[in-house]
């Protein structure tokens, strides 16, 4: 497989990311439906002797969207290009790309509920029937070419697609969710990080980092990391429950994986607003952190712990958020 990148790769954690990033289907684990409908897809279109579809995949940061279209493009045998939303600015970025690939080439747009209205209507009949439609020139004299493109397949990957708009959504041969990984999942994954890290983690520690992985790989993988450093750093072979707890000590992460921010969000909807309903704006302000922000990276998380509600009416923490952080009784005003 060969790779061409048109965004830059940034230093340690990237390489970090690369190694341990799955190559092979093998080692790619959980999310069982989601490889099953690929394969198929995948073996249906090599018997047709055609590229695949075009793929839609969603899901939470961490959860193995990029990882899932570059073994697509090994199993294809095809080269991928990688690009994202908001470093398409204008059509002639897109236009550029397409008319660069190669047939069966791989397309992969991370972050794509960032790509604006300019390059959508141009991938729009790029994907519908391979066409490229150009304006060339301005005001009366301007024309519009026409242009074949070779046969590829897009993969586009977004946390958020409510924002794709629906005609952009139905021009996917198949859209596919990233479900949060079972917890067993994370501990297979946390132990073969391990043996690629050359580290030695005891099945409890493996355990126990699991729980606090937010059931994301990606998160895995990072925390993996820093348990990594602390047992270095004070001379242990081996990383054990006491190294994780440690660590985790260290980086002020709790027992079931919340954060600083994490807390602070729960703390300041029980505490300055007496447990909800409050509008996500008035929550922003008081964290002062970006609305986005807290709907992508904060809530989907604690929703899925069952500590915050979204409600019509606000976001609300539940009476287990109130157990957890240890604060007395939710009270309901009537
Ligand atoms: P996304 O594109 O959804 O943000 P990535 O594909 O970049 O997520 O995954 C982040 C990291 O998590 C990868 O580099 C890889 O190391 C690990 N990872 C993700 N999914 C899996 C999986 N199913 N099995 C093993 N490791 C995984």
């Amino acid at each position: 497989m060969n790779i061409k990148k048109t965004t830059k790769n940034n230093g340690e954690d990237q390489n970090f990311e690369i190694t341990l990033r799955p190559d092979q289907w093998e080692d790619y684990v959980g999310q069982e439906k989601i490889k099953e409908n690929l394969k198929l897809m995948m073996q249906a279109a090599q018997q047709r002797n055609e590229s695949c579809d075009h793929l839609l995949f969603y899901g939470q940061a961490g959860l193995g969207k990029t990882t899932l279209a570059y073994l697509i493009a090994k199993e294809m045998a095809a080269n991928i290009r990688t690009t994202s939303g908001p470093i398409l600015e204008k059509a002639g970025d897109i236009a550029a790309i397409l008319t660069n690939l190669e047939p069966k080439e791989i397309l992969f747009i991370d972050e794509a509920h960032r790509i604006n209205k300019l390059v959508e209507e141009i991938l729009y009949p790029a994907l519908e029937n391979r066409k490229l439609h150009l304006i060339i020139g301005k005001g009366p004299s301007a024309r519009t070419i026409s242009l074949d493109l070779p046969p590829f397949t897009l993969i586009a990957a977004t946390t958020k697609i409510n924002l794709l708009s629906g005609p952009f959504r139905s021009r996917f041969g198949a859209t596919l969710k990233l479900d949060y990984y079972r917890l067993e999942d994370i501990e297979k994954i946390i132990g073969r990080s391990g043996r690629i890290l050359g580290v030695t983690i005891t099945p409890e520690a493996i355990r126990r980092l699991a729980q606090t992985s937010r059931f994301t790989p990606r998160v895995a993988n990072r925390l993996l990391k820093r348990c990594r450093d602390y047992s270095q750093v004070h001379n242990k072979k081996v990383i054990d429950e006491e190294v994780i707890a440690e660590t985790l000590t260290m980086l002020e992460i709790d027992e079931l994986g919340l954060e600083n921010t994490d807390r602070r969000l729960l703390e300041i909807i029980i505490k300055k607003f007496h447990g909800g309903p409050v509008g996500l704006k008035a929550v922003a302000a008081a964290l002062n952190e970006e609305t986005g922000t807290i709907e992508d990276v904060y809530e989907p998380f604690l929703m899925s712990l069952g500590f915050l509600h979204r409600t019509p009416t606000g976001r609300i923490a539940t009476a287990a958020a109130y157990k957890h952080l240890n604060i007395g009784q939710r009270v309901t005003f009537v």
